[in-house]
């Protein structure tokens, strides 16, 4: 599958690593939108929330688990998390992932 975070998932495309467990892996955007910005992905394909079912809920929870770890190992307090599903909410990646921003005071989302 032509998917940019299954590449990464792979090894194909290099990533800064924060966290990586069977399931879960986090690694820095290439392009961060707050002085912390981290995604948190499945490492197995979902295209986003819409992909969320009973059966795939598992690691999803799994991924709101391991967030805190990742937060308090990134030295965050107050964070937002974050997932755009649908190119009108700005998504870019069909693979399902959460932004973790925090760093800065961010405000009201717009
Ligand atoms: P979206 O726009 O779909 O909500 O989020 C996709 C995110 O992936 C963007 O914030 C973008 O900067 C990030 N991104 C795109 N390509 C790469 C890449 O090759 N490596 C990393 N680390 N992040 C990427
Ligand atoms: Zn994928």
């Amino acid at each position: 599958m032509d998917c940019l975070f299954c590449k990464i998932v792979a090894g194909e495309i290099p990533n800064k690593t924060v966290y990586e467990d069977d399931q879960v892996l986090a690694f820095y955007d290439i392009a961060p939108k707050a002085p912390v910005h981290v995604l948190v992905i499945p490492k197995c394909h979902l295209s986003g929330v819409r992909d969320i079912t009973p059966d795939t809920a598992t690691v999803v929870g799994h991924i709101f688990e391991v967030i805190p770890q990742i937060t308090e190992k990134l030295g965050l307090t107050d964070y937002r998390v974050v997932s755009n599903n649908g190119v009108e909410a700005g998504q870019t990646v069909g693979h399902l992932h959460f932004h973790i921003l925090g760093g800065r005071i961010l405000g009201e989302m717009g």
